[in-house]
């Protein structure tokens, strides 16, 4: 479990993006800190209203650097004027909102809700199908908390599913800290059959599967491609963190997947689906990280083009095996993760690019900034919508969009 400080500047808007990272940060098992010195990471959520303002977040952002282990500048500035906190000589992962919680968790898989029951979050229900892994990496304090896998049955789970969608839910997020191995002390792996009988609930509703790791995948690709393929109410989306290109750092790692493996499961699902979403990690900078490690790490990013990625600079959690050994430099890390962030910008923007032109439909899942809402279409790509009240939509209502233009990580879309 990690420690997190949080602040933020400006408008009521920046201080609902900081509600929704500090809620995904506690859902993924992590804790506040006292204050900054005693974070494991902390998070300026910066705003850039006029000159005087954006000087304090400099200052900001430098005072945090000395205090903080790791620091993470995202908001307003983050997003318009990212480049001044590096002319500034601020050591910062500098992310978009919807970034910052997977940096922060810093490589880990997140927890779900310590008692693993469900949630109605406006439309959003969340269903923890299990808790704990079947892995042991080198560099995860979670596991220590969560233990092996515990997935209770088939059925139990779908119940839980339908109370959700009762009470309104029209996005169900399955979540766990491996949905991929569902099943496994049971000695079947059955996420494919859970998925099947979520989608044959009453209703009308989305359903989206969270983190799996690439090697309980790749035991199921067939069956979770065919179940993908035939259910609509699926969305078209996986979450497999890579974490790195090298085989010999997943080894230092103990992740339990190989690079061939990761690169099998998304060949299976390229196969099965017309247009899909991968989403993956990378840890940057890992203490056994070589320049050619990293160069694999950077060539398989540009072979599989993940359409969401998760860039994470390695740093020390306390009492795991990775924290004992012999780190890389501070500038190594940071050129390291430059150069990935960068290459990260060119294959998700050209994946939205791609978007322009069409026409999608997609569901309202919440409000965004202003009077704007967030959408998700079939393969999970988040859709803006803007003057929402105008065109009278709201959480929860499915319409149709045709994509006007786009941001790197997020696409504009106007109802048709
Ligand atoms: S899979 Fe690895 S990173 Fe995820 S919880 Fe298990 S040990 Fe931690």
């Amino acid at each position: 479990m990690a420690r997190y400080h949080i602040e933020t500047y400006g408008c009521t808007a920046n201080r609902g993006e900081s509600r929704q990272i500090e809620r995904a940060l506690r859902d993924g098992g992590h804790a506040p800190a006292a204050g900054p010195e005693d974070a494991d990471v902390a998070i300026l959520n910066s705003c850039t209203v006029v000159e005087k303002t954006e000087r304090n977040m400099l200052r900001r952002a430098q005072e945090l650097e000395a205090e903080t282990a790791e620091l993470i500048v995202t908001g307003c500035m983050a997003l318009a004027q990212g480049e001044e906190f590096r002319e500034a000589g601020v050591d910062a992962q500098v992310l978009h909102w919807d970034e910052v919680p997977a940096a922060a968790m810093n490589g880990e898989c997140p927890t779900p809700t310590p008692d693993a029951e469900p949630i109605l979050d406006g439309v959003i229900g969340i269903l923890p199908i299990a808790r704990g892994c079947m892995s042991d990496c080198s560099y995860c304090i979670t596991k220590q908390a969560t233990g092996k896998i515990d997935s209770p049955p088939i059925e139990e789970n779908v119940e839980k599913a339908r109370a959700l969608v009762h009470a309104g839910a029209k996005e169900i997020r399955i979540t766990g800290q491996d949905t991929g191995v569902y099943g496994w002390e049971q000695g079947e792996r059955v996420l494919h059959e859970l998925l099947d009988r979520v989608c044959d609930i009453e209703g009308e509703f989305r359903v989206r599967l969270g983190m799996a790791n690439p090697k309980g995948v790749h035991g199921i690709r067939e069956e979770l491609a065919t179940v993908f393929a035939e259910n609509e109410r699926l969305y078209n989306f996986i979450h497999a963190p890579v974490q790195s290109g090298s085989n010999d750092v997943l080894g230092d790692m103990r992740r339990q997947h190989q690079v061939r493996e990761f690169v099998e499961v998304v060949e299976t699902f390229d196969d099965a689906l017309d247009e899909w979403t991968l989403s993956t990690d990378f840890i940057v900078g890992f203490p056994t990280e070589t320049d050619a490690d990293h160069e694999q790490s950077m060539a398989l990013l540009r072979e599989v083009r993940p359409e969401k990625i998760n860039v994470t600079r390695f740093s020390k959690r306390p009492g795991t095996d990775a924290a004992d050994m012999k780190g890389l430099g501070g500038t190594v890390k940071k050129e390291r993760s430059k150069a990935m962030s960068e290459l990260k910008m060119d294959v998700v923007g050209e994946a939205y690019e791609s978007m322009v032109g069409t026409e999608r439909r997609v569901l309202v899942v919440e409000e965004g900034t202003g009077d704007s809402v967030k959408c998700r279409d079939d393969a999970y790509r988040q859709v803006i919508v803007q003057n929402a009240s105008e065109h009278g939509v709201e959480p929860g209502n499915f319409l149709d969009v045709e994509i006007t233009g786009h941001q790197t990580v997020y696409a504009f879309g106007r109802p048709v």
